[in-house]
């Protein structure tokens, strides 16, 4: 077929021209900056992810908030096994603030609450793998209740790594209560333990997690460095002090295959910006 014949000479040539035309468009909005040479790439980000673990009770009672001793063991060895490092609330409060460096695979492992079985069944497997740990104590609870640690057995192992911070004077949670119940419990609590332990107690775990800004804005006044939420994911340069992201540690039908899928995928989660808010 001949478009010249079809469609006629003079109309043949001006549809040329329109297409030149056009081609000449498309050149230069296509390529608007071809001359330009391209933009330097921006400084890599710290994307240092820092895996805070939170157990709660180490024994064989089945229950969700109970690892077995032989679950715990595993995961210590695994923690130790995969290169990662075990640090105090004070080296990643040190990191967050600018003013210290972390080791490769940073993790924080906390427990809550203070029970007995973490001095009877944590401790040793800690102490064997040379693990440091941090225990967020309910301190109205120690010496006291039946399950719970003493204050004798908090000080002996705060001589082999283990770091004690406070998870207030009754557990209750705290936007129930009125300002100056809130106030109570984490002064009173800071103050208990500081005199019991004999230093300073400055970072609060939130009982069941819960916080908003306004118990913030009290945890601060009261003299605490930082908080710790159960709000899942890794902590990291973005992460609010106060407000500290966890990665809690649950016996369930797969408790070790469950405990490696949480430490491989919470970055991920963390960085698709699936569990903040
Ligand atoms: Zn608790």
């Amino acid at each position: 077929m001949d478009l010249k014949k079809l469609i006629g000479g003079r109309q043949f040539w001006s549809l040329i021209a329109v297409l030149l035309i056009l081609f000449g468009v498309l050149l230069i909005v296509g390529h608007p900056k071809e001359e330009a040479s391209p933009a330097p790439l921006p400084p890599p980000e710290d994307d240092v992810k820092v895996l805070v673990l939170n157990y709660h009770m180490v024994n064989s009672m089945f229950i969700s908030l109970a690892i077995e001793p032989g679950d715990f063991d595993w995961q210590m060895k695994y923690l130790v096994d995969h290169g990662y490092h075990s640090i105090s609330p004070d080296e990643l409060y040190d990191f967050l603030a600018g003013k210290g460096t972390l080791p490769d695979r940073p993790v924080l492992i906390t427990f809550d609450d203070g029970y007995e079985d973490n001095y009877t069944n944590a401790y040793p497997i800690l102490k064997k793998y040379n693990l440091k740990a941090t225990i967020f104590v309910v301190t109205g609870f120690l010496s006291k209740r039946k399950g719970y640690l003493t204050w004798d057995q908090l000080r002996e192992m705060e001589q082999n790594g283990i770091t004690i911070e406070s998870h207030t004077v009754t557990h209750a949670p705290l936007p129930e209560l009125s300002d100056d119940r809130i106030r109570e419990e984490l002064v009173e609590s800071k103050r208990q333990a500081e005199a019991e332990l004999g230093h300073p107690i400055e970072f609060i775990a939130y009982p069941t997690g819960v916080h908003d800004l306004h118990i913030v804005g009290i945890a601060q006044e009261a003299g605490y460095k930082g908080g710790f939420t159960v709000k899942y994911g890794n902590v990291d340069r973005s992460s609010n002090v106060y407000a500290m992201e966890r990665v809690p540690v649950f016996r369930t039908a797969a408790t070790n295959v469950d405990f490696v899928d949480r430490l491989r995928y919470t970055s991920n989660i963390t960085q698709f910006g699936w569990t903040r808010n």
